[in-house]
């Protein structure tokens, strides 16, 4: 059974482990989890003309102009598996995107996901991958056996340059500037649930579901569990 019209909007500063609880919500709830992003990368990837249209702005981590985002997720949200609801995930990221999802859709709640930055900047720079062979680890959470070596391969263990201290910093500083607006919108509107995400996704993920069924979205009877 699918849960009647759960039309959700995720927000939240990169690193917070956004993509990982709207993933387990989409499962949960049997809703599809779009995120614009997700999207672009994939038709940059195939090449095609909406993918070649985008390129230069998502290789440069600029905004898509809005009429294309607002196309796009116009389209995506017409297709079957949307009737029930979805997760959006990146949109809207403007006023204008946020005015135009208003008259094409109906959001029933607007998840908005915080927590200190040094939650976000320990869980993102702890990131380690093996640069021979790709094995990822986390410093803190999933460390090597020894500190900054592979345990298979034995090469040393380096940071992706994007997920170093000061460049998280800096993404989150974007983050708040880009998103104040679209976080006042919702607000204002009686939308916005704060979550707070300091802890790990196994606890975050049956929080989000509690708070779905304290606003009347229980998950449907056929979930198996909400881990
Ligand atoms: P994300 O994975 O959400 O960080 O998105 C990656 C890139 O896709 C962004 O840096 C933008 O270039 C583009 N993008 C994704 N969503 C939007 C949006 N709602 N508005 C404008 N550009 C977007």
């Amino acid at each position: 059974m699918l849960v009647q019209n759960l039309r959700l909007v995720f927000i939240g500063p990169p690193g917070i482990g956004k993509g990982t609880y709207a993933s387990a919500i989409s499962r949960i709830y049997g809703i599809p989890h779009i995120s614009t992003g997700d999207i672009f990368r994939e038709e940059i990837e195939k090449q095609t003309e909406l993918g070649k249209k985008v390129e230069s702005y998502v290789k440069k981590g600029e905004l898509v102009p809005d009429e294309i985002v607002i196309e796009v997720v116009k389209n995506r949200l017409q297709k079957e598996d949307c009737k029930e609801g979805f997760i959006l995930d990146g949109f809207p990221r403007t006023i204008k995107q946020a005015d135009a999802l208003e008259k094409f859709a109906k959001i029933d709640l607007v998840l908005n996901f915080y927590a200190p930055d040094e939650v976000i900047i320990e869980r993102v720079s702890g990131r380690v991958v093996c640069p021979n062979c790709g094995a990822i680890y986390h410093l803190k959470f999933m460390p090597p056996k020894e500190p900054w070596k592979c345990d298979k391969c034995g090469s040393k263990l380096v940071r992706r340059p994007d997920d170093e201290p000061e460049v998280v910093k800096k993404r989150l500083e974007i983050y708040r500037k880009q998103f104040a607006p679209i976080i006042e919108f919702y607000r204002k509107r009686g939308l916005l649930v704060d979550v707070e995400a300091s802890e790990l996704a196994d606890k975050v993920v049956p929080k989000i579901v509690k708070v779905l069924e304290e606003h009347g979205f229980p998950p449907p009877r056929s979930a198996e569990s909400c881990g």
